[in-house]
């Protein structure tokens, strides 16, 4: 939801939905952990009220721990955090699963993939950043496929695998291939004119990558 249209909030929900999206990944950012600043859980509370879908929070903030509960009663069903914000995140993701919703752990292009080894397996959810965290619109890093690979191979079958940063029609079927779970889009559906149409094609080229990786 980085790049939707904040002036018109409520419309964008509605042609998220309509346009199949089967949840919503709100970027938190507090100008400290990245350098911009986005909305807190007060913005999160009225996306809730506008939508029954999944609310997929993925906070980029210095201190996740101070402002968890905000979150978790704003209605997020899935709260993570950064490796790189709470080098060991072992109390917080056993917080955030206290309260049942879905605990994830992201990881930075520059981060080892030994830095979030340890806590794979308090991880719902994994979600490797292709792009530096922070912007909108950046391009893709083909690098985030072989982490996405390997800590697939490190973790356990439950977790979902999420990607998030330059995924658009060029780079949708490599994630894909790759077998990430969910794929979080920004540009490549608000540029767009049609985000039902943009959203089809970007399903249709994921699934035939996905198919030709499993032949
Ligand atoms: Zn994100």
């Amino acid at each position: 939801m980085l790049k939707c249209d904040y002036g018109n909030l409520h419309r964008e929900v509605s042609l998220l939905e309509a346009a199949g999206a089967e949840s919503l990944h709100l970027d938190v950012m507090d100008g400290h952990f990245v350098p911009n600043l986005s909305y807190g859980a007060m913005v999160v509370k009225r996306i809730r009220e506008l939508t029954d879908r999944i609310l997929d929070a993925h906070l980029m903030i210095s201190d996740p721990g101070r402002y968890l509960d905000d979150f978790v009663d704003a209605g997020c069903d899935s709260v993570t955090i950064h490796i790189e914000a709470v080098p060991d995140p072992t109390e917080l993701l056993h917080a955030i699963r206290q309260q049942d919703v879905v605990a994830g752990l992201a990881i930075n292009p520059e981060t080892p993939v030994e830095a979030v080894e340890p806590f794979l397996s308090l991880c719902d959810l994994i979600l490797v950043m292709s792009v530096e965290p922070g912007f909108g619109g950046q391009k893709f890093i083909p690098s985030a496929l072989n982490k996405l690979t390997r800590l697939r191979e490190l973790s356990n079958a439950q977790a979902t695998f999420s990607i998030d940063g330059g995924i658009d029609l060029t780079t949708v079927g490599s994630a894909a291939a790759a077998g990430v779970d969910i794929c979080v889009v920004g540009s490549a559906i608000f540029d767009s004119s049609d985000y039902r149409a943009s959203m089809q094609q970007l399903r249709i080229e994921a699934h035939s990558c996905r198919q030709a990786a499993a032949l």
